[in-house]
């Protein structure tokens, strides 16, 4: 129930009527009856620089923020966190008494929930990333930050592939790989991860590498999670490899918002269950 005590945090989008934010955070609240209430605004890209004045007139407790607004928002925020200027995002705003925060929660959404699926050690992994947008750039900051082995980097556009393996390059052994020398760069990696869009709904049948490359030993994980699982983790999962959809990265990404907001821990299962109820049911 809505009182004159609850604390508003809510997501800057554009769109957001897809979003799962909203339901995922408002099940936690009510379940460990929190005076809390998310809701999810429509920003204009060009009403970004109000809805961020909003945060403080409005005393709202924080934002998620996601696409097209992640890099736009870092120079209005007060102080950014050393993982999200490094990623060069914010998904996360807090407000400290009109102070506003930026975190970024997308890579270590996406390592815990992959430690938590997989029982990998990370400092053994050697990885190719397919991909090198921005979830890309919040994905190999943290594992690099993790101490991962080496990241090899495949990715459509190779300027791009370059721009990343430059901010990795102090922390991790890095590469980049032309996308038709990826099946060799797969041969011996271990574990495979996709952070582009290509599997996704509703282009279900397209997967971002060759069916052939995928081995029964290598961990494959995609960040999409719709559909929860694509045609790459159906293959590699057919072959007996260990696979990763990325919803555990999506409700992990909102849990640490959870704790930065509120101080406690989020309620991940019934986070799980209600994100889960809601892609069964032809939510995107
Ligand atoms: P982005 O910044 O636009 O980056 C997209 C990446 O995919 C780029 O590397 C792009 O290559 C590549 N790409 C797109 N279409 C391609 C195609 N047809 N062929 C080859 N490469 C292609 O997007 P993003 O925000 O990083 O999101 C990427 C994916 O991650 C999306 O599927 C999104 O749903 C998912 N995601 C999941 C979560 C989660 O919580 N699970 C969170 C964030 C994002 P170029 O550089 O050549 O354009």
């Amino acid at each position: 129930m809505i009182t004159s005590k609850t604390q508003l945090v809510g997501l800057f989008g554009h769109p957001v009527h897809h979003s799962q934010s909203p339901v995922m955070h408002n099940a936690a609240f009510a379940a460990i009856h929190l005076p809390f209430a998310y809701a999810a605004f429509d920003v204009a890209p060009d009403a970004l620089g109000e809805a961020v004045k909003g945060i403080r007139a409005l005393s709202l407790r924080g934002v998620n923020v996601t696409i097209p607004h992640k890099v736009a928002i870092v120079p209005l925020l007060d102080e950014i966190d050393p993982l999200a200027k490094r990623i060069g995002a914010v998904n996360t705003v807090v407000n400290e008494n009109g102070r506003l925060i930026g975190y970024n929660t997308d890579g270590n959404g996406y390592v815990r929930s992959l430690l938590e699926e997989t029982n990998i050690r990370l400092t053994n992994q050697v990885v190719v990333m397919i991909g090198a947008g921005g979830a890309a750039r919040a994905v190999a900051c943290t594992l690099a930050e993790h101490g991962v082995k080496e990241i090899r980097i495949v990715n459509r556009s190779r300027e791009k592939a370059q721009m990343l393996a430059e901010l990795l390059s102090s922390s991790v052994s890095t590469s980049v790989i032309d996308p038709q020398q990826a099946g060799e760069a797969i041969s011996d990696a271990s574990l495979l991860i996709n952070t582009t869009s290509i599997g996704m709904y509703p282009h279900v049948e397209e997967m971002p590498v060759a069916a052939e490359w995928l081995r029964p030993d290598l961990v494959v994980s995609d960040l999409i999670y719709n559909p929860l699982e694509t045609k790459l983790l159906q293959t590699a999962k057919a072959l007996g490899a260990k696979t990763h959809s990325g919803v555990g990265m999506f409700i992990n990404q909102g849990a640490l918002a959870f704790e930065l907001w509120t101080g406690r821990s989020a309620p991940t299962e019934l986070m799980r269950e209600t994100v889960l109820r809601q892609l069964q049911h032809g939510g995107t």
